[in-house]
C-alpha cells in the first residue's frame, strides 16, 4: 500500500489536536521511510522480480527492523513518545497510531512477508495479486480520511484534488517500467516520502484545517 496510508493522517489530524498534517504524513510512513534507509544501507533485504505480485514487483523477503509487528509497535511507542514531548499526549498518541497503522494497512495488501517478530511467522493476505480490490481498498481508505479532514478545512475542494492527484500518482506505477536496482528504488521511495509530506505542508497552510480546537485551550487560531 502506497497512497492509501495517508486516509489515517487525514483522518486523524483533527484528533491529534496540533501535529501538522506533515508530520503525520511522516507518521504514516515512517516505517518504509527506516526500510528505504536500511535497503540503501543494505541491512534489509528485497529483491525486484517483474510480476513477484499483480501490482508490485518487490519480494520483500528480509525487513524484521521496520515490517515485523513487533518492530512496528516499538516504532510507533519511540515517536509516539517523541511527539508527544512536542505536541502532548494527545498529540504522541495519535502519532503513534499513524505508526502502526501502516503494518496494519499493509497487511490486507502485502503477500506473507510481514513478519510477528524478527524474521519469522509472516503474515499478510496478498490483496497485491487482486489489483483491483487492492486499488479499490487503497483508494476507499485514502477517500474516508480525506472526508473527515475536508470537512473542517478551508478549501475543500483543493483537499480533494490533493488527494485525487495523490491517487493518480500511484497509479503510474502500473505502467512505470519497474526500477531497476533496490538502492535505487529505496532513494525513490524516500524521495517521494519527502516530496508528499512537503506538499501536504502546503496544502495544509493554503488550503487545510485551520482552526484548531484544542482539548484544553478551546479554539485558537493557528
Ligand atoms: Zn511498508
Amino acid at each position: 500500500m502506497f497512497v492509501g496510508h495517508y486516509g489515517p493522517s487525514f483522518g486523524l489530524r483533527r484528533a491529534s489536536g496540533g501535529v501538522p498534517l506533515w508530520v503525520l504524513f511522516l507518521a504514516v510512513q515512517l516505517v518504509d521511510v527506516l526500510w528505504a534507509i536500511l535497503i540503501m544501507a543494505g541491512v534489509e533485504k528485497v529483491r525486484i522480480t517483474p510480476g513477484f505480485t499483480a501490482s508490485s514487483p518487490l519480494d520483500l523477503y528480509y525487513m524484521p527492523y521496520t515490517h515485523s509487528l513487533a518492530a512496528s509497535a516499538a516504532w510507533a511507542v519511540i515517536f509516539g513518545t517523541l511527539a508527544g514531548l512536542v505536541w502532548g499526549r494527545r498529540g504522541g498518541v495519535v502519532v503513534g497510531l499513524c505508526v502502526i497503522s501502516h503494518w496494519i494497512l499493509d497487511l490486507p495488501v502485502h503477500v506473507a512477508d510481514l513478519p510477528l517478530w524478527g524474521d519469522a511467522h509472516k503474515v499478510g493476505l496478498g490483496l497485491w495479486d487482486r489489483p483491483v480490490i487492492a486499488f479499490a481498498l487503497e483508494a476507499g481508505v485514502l477517500f474516508l480520511g480525506t472526508a473527515i479532514y475536508a470537512q473542517h478545512a478551508r478549501g475543500k475542494l483543493a483537499v480533494w484534488i490533493f488527494a485525487v492527484v495523490m491517487l493518480a500518482i500511484q497509479t503510474t506505477n502500473f505502467v512505470m517500467p519497474p526500477p531497476a536496482e533496490p538502492p535505487q528504488f529505496a532513494m525513490m521511495a524516500l524521495s517521494s516520502y519527502v516530496a508528499f509530506a512537503a506538499a501536504a505542508w502546503l496544502v495544509e497552510k493554503r488550503w487545510g484545517q485551520g482552526l484548531e480546537v484544542s482539548a484544553t485551550a478551546g479554539v485558537t487560531r493557528r
